[in-house]
Parts: structure tokens; sequence; C-alpha cells
């Protein structure tokens, strides 16, 4: 074939890309049709879905040359890819650190997609590398930091984290061949994402201490000078205190002031895990317990917790820019202060480079709704915790953990005779076998317990209300 001919009959087939306008309006609509009756039908779906299949139909639906109907690719999303595991934007998911989903966040996530900006370089797309950055200077200005401090919306904490701490080996001029001497203090509930960062990083091979924690799960700093100065007296490296602002199992927060007193004096780097807490600054009840954030060398803030948004978005911000940016600037220049003035290019300050405009999709909620309902919702979830560790303790047998310094309740139902553990193992069974709502458990010291987390911007009082009464019902039933 004529090379003329064979670039048009590719281009027929390679057209079929662009879909034209009826098309597009009917997979929109029917798409849209979709996403309308799964949030409708919100409050008649299980929490939790046990399925036998999982999701197995799908790959009876293989990738193939042939295209399929709009109508057969939505009802393999219908039947199975969503319908199994957790609803994680059900009112009445209080598993983990919930968040929901924020509607808006659907449509700018579509229009990042429709318009493919770059959310890499300012040279190629101003708009959406300013709209990041404003995002950023926002959670720079909300948690205190100085305007020395630069960031990046993530795809979550753990990347987050692995941003910070390569940020802080470069602030610390740390070289491979020191990492096992270097010293890194967490306590045992640092989120184990933190460990991760270290192992992707090679920084695992760092002494790890672990600083135990007080009744209310919280680090306890009284040996923390002791230990660095002997560990500095020993040759080695003091590094980073890694504290945590809302813990995921129990939603402590750590003693910031205090912690970031030692950090200052023996100069080591100050890391502040606040993922799951960090927005609760937004909230007059927990905001006093928060500031110590501003005193720290880093954080980490996850917007699909705190914020409600979809999963994909989290943020690191470093307080002193050159840290970051040495850690992933490709270019030395972009390491000088010569730039202030200039928009930074988030990808020199994160391991991707193209990647996703998700600025938009925490951009067009909070341009939407405005601040003003995200400080109700956060001091709610803050109140509904607090009723249910009261309400809780109302009905006979449960017992629970410290009182919640944000929205996560621990507690456990002792009965009269038996196993506890073996008890509670039973109840979340058959809790999940109801699937009305959902509940996460963990185990410290050998102790098994059920967790409340109330996070989903949807859960209301009614919910809360009606997992207090499902528990009731259910230990009656299983006494
Ligand atoms: C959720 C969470 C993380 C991990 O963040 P991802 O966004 O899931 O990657 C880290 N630390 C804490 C305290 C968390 O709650």
């Amino acid at each position: 074939m004529n090379p003329l001919d064979k670039i048009r009959q590719l281009e027929q087939t390679s057209r079929l890309l662009e879909p034209d306008d009826n098309t597009r309006a009917c997979w929109q609509t029917q798409t849209n049709a979709y996403a309308e009756s799964f949030i409708h039908k919100g409050k008649d779906r299980k929490a939790y879905e046990d399925s036998s299949d999982n999701a197995l139909g799908l790959l009876d639906s293989p990738i193939e040359e042939q295209p399929l109907d709009i109508d057969k690719v939505l009802k393999l999303v219908e039947k199975s890819i969503v319908p199994p595991g957790i609803d994680l934007t059900s009112s009445r998911h209080f598993g983990y650190i919930p968040g929901g989903a924020l509607y808006p966040s659907a449509l700018g996530d579509f229009l990042a997609a429709v318009t493919n900006k770059y959310a890499s370089n300012f040279f190629a797309s101003p708009g959406s590398v300013r709209l990041e950055n404003q995002l950023i200077r926002w959670i720079v200005e909300l948690m205190g930091y100085p305007e020395t401090a630069a960031g990046n919306l993530t795809s979550g904490g753990s990347v987050a984290h692995l941003i910070a701490i390569t940020a802080a080996r470069e602030a610390y001029q740390l070289k491979a061949k020191d990492y096992h001497r270097a010293v890194i203090y967490i306590s045992i509930q640092t989120h184990h994402s933190v460990l991760k960062a270290l192992t992707v990083t090679g920084m695992r091979e760092a002494e790890i201490r672990y600083l135990p924690v007080d009744k209310a799960y919280r680090m306890q700093t009284e040996q923390l000078p002791s230990l660095i100065e002997n560990d500095r007296k020993k040759g080695l490296l003091p590094f980073m205190v890694v504290a945590t602002a809302g813990t995921t199992e129990v939603g402590a927060i750590d003693a910031l002031d205090s912690i970031a007193d030692v950090c200052e004096q023996h100069q080591v780097w100050f890391h502040v895990d606040a993922a799951y807490g960090g927005f609760y600054i937004l909230c007059e009840e927990v905001a006093s317990k928060l500031k110590g954030i501003a005193r720290s060398d880093s954080f980490v803030i996850d917007p699909h917790k705190g914020l409600f948004l979809p999963y994909g978005s989290g943020a690191v911000i470093v307080r002193d820019r050159r840290h970051i940016l040495a850690a992933n600037s490709y270019q030395a220049s972009y390491m000088q202060d010569a730039l202030q003035d200039e928009e930074l290019d988030p990808a020199s300050l994160s391991p991707e480079l193209s990647k996703h405009f998700r600025g938009m999709r925490m951009w067009l909620p909070l341009k939407l709704f405005g601040l003003k309902p995200f400080r109700a919702a956060l001091t709610e979830k803050v109140y509904l915790a607090r009723y249910f560790y009261k309400q809780i303790q109302q009905i006979p047998g449960f017992e629970v953990g410290p009182f919640p310094d944000i929205s996560v309740v621990l507690f456990r139902y002792v009965p009269a005779t038996g196993d506890i553990n073996e008890y509670n193992r039973a109840l979340v069974k058959a809790l999940l076998q109801d699937g009305r709502i959902y509940l996460s458990t963990t185990t410290i010291e050998a102790n098994y317990y059920l967790r409340l987390a109330v996070g989903v911007y949807r859960t209301h009082l009614e919910d809360v209300e009606l997992c207090l009464q499902i528990l009731k019902e259910f230990t009656a039933k299983l006494s």
C-alpha cells in the first residue's frame, strides 16, 4: 500500500478515539445517571458488602480489540467493581480514617482530565501551577508556617512522608554511607507509612528508637533529650523525630510543643504526621492542640481525610524550601533564592514529573462551598465522637479508651464471662455480616479493640445513633 493510503486508512480507525458530540453526550448522560443513582441510594446500601464474588466477574470481560457499549461497561461498574467491600462514601463507614468524597472533586477531576493542564511546570501551565501553589500557600498559612515554606500536593500521606524524609536528609546532608549511624525517634503509634518511606529511601538502615506512649497513647517525651544525648555520645547522628497529630489507631495528638522544644535544643529535624488530624485546625475545639505544628520542620496533611476529598490527595510542606528543592529539583538553579517571587514548579518539589492536576479536585469544593461548612463538618465530627464516647458507656458492658483528642473512639465490650478478645472478635464478625455499619479494629498490648472513626462529611447524629443502637442490640443477642 502506498504510504499516504496507509496513513489515511490508519486515520480512519484512530479517529475513533475522538467521539462525536452525540457519543460524548450519551456517555456523559449515562455515566451521570449511574453516579446520581449511586448517590441517591447511599442510605439503602450497606456500609460493608460481604461478597463472595469480590469483583471476580470483572475478569470475564478482558481487554480486547473490540469496544464495549457504555451500557455494558457501566453494568460492570455497577455489578462487579463498586459493590464489594466497604462503601467508602457511606455515612455509616466508621473504619480507618474515612473522608467520604466530596462531589465537586469529581467535577474537578473531570475538568482536569478534559483540559489536561500540566500541573508540573509553570511555563507549560501557569494557571494550574498557580492554583496548586495557592492551595499550598493556604495550607502554609493555616498551619502557621513562614512564607519560606514550600510543598506539594501528593497522591496521599505516604508519598508526602517520602518527600519530607528526603528533604530532611538533604538538610542534614546525610549520605548513604552514614544511614546506619542516623537515629530516628518515633512512637509505637507512628503510622507504618513512615517506616515504609524509610524503607523506600534506603534509610531503614537507620537506628529506629520507639518511644513509649502514655495512657492517652501520646508519645512520652521525658526520655527524649537523654536518648538524643546518649546517641550523640555513642557517635551516632540523631536525625529526626516524627510526632503524630492524630494517630490513626486512637486519634491521639502528641505533645507537639514539648517535642519542638527538644528538637530545637538538640538540632534534630522535627517532622509531624498530621495526615489525619491536620485540618482539624479549622475546628476551635482542637486547634490549640495542633498549634505546635507551626514549629516543625516539615509536616504531612491529607485532604482526602480532613477535607473529605476522594482518595488520591495528600500534601507535604517543608519549612525551608531549599531542602525540598534539593531533594527533588533537577536543576541546581532552582535551589537559589532568586526565584522567590516566581511560582515554584511542582515537578521540582516531587518525585513526579507529569502529574495529575490534583489541585483542581481540592480547589473546586473549597471555592463552591467556602470554608464555613468545612469548619462546621469537622467540628460536628468532633462532637459526634464525644457523644458516642459518652453514650457507649451508658450501655452496660462497654468500656472505652481515652477521651478522643479528635474523632476516633476506642472501645470494647467486656462480657460477664469468657475471653474478652474472643467476644469482641465475634461481635465484629456479626457486625460485618449485618453490614449496616462498618467499624474497624485494632489490637493494643494484646487487647482487641473496636474503633469508631467519625470522618465522612455526610455522617450525622442519626448515623451515630444507629451505630449505638446496633451495638446495643448485638451485644444483647451475643451475651
Ligand atoms: C492515613 C494516614 C497515613 C497514610 O496516608 P495515605 O494518604 O493513606 O498514604 C499516614 N499517617 C496517618 C496518621 C494516617 O492517618
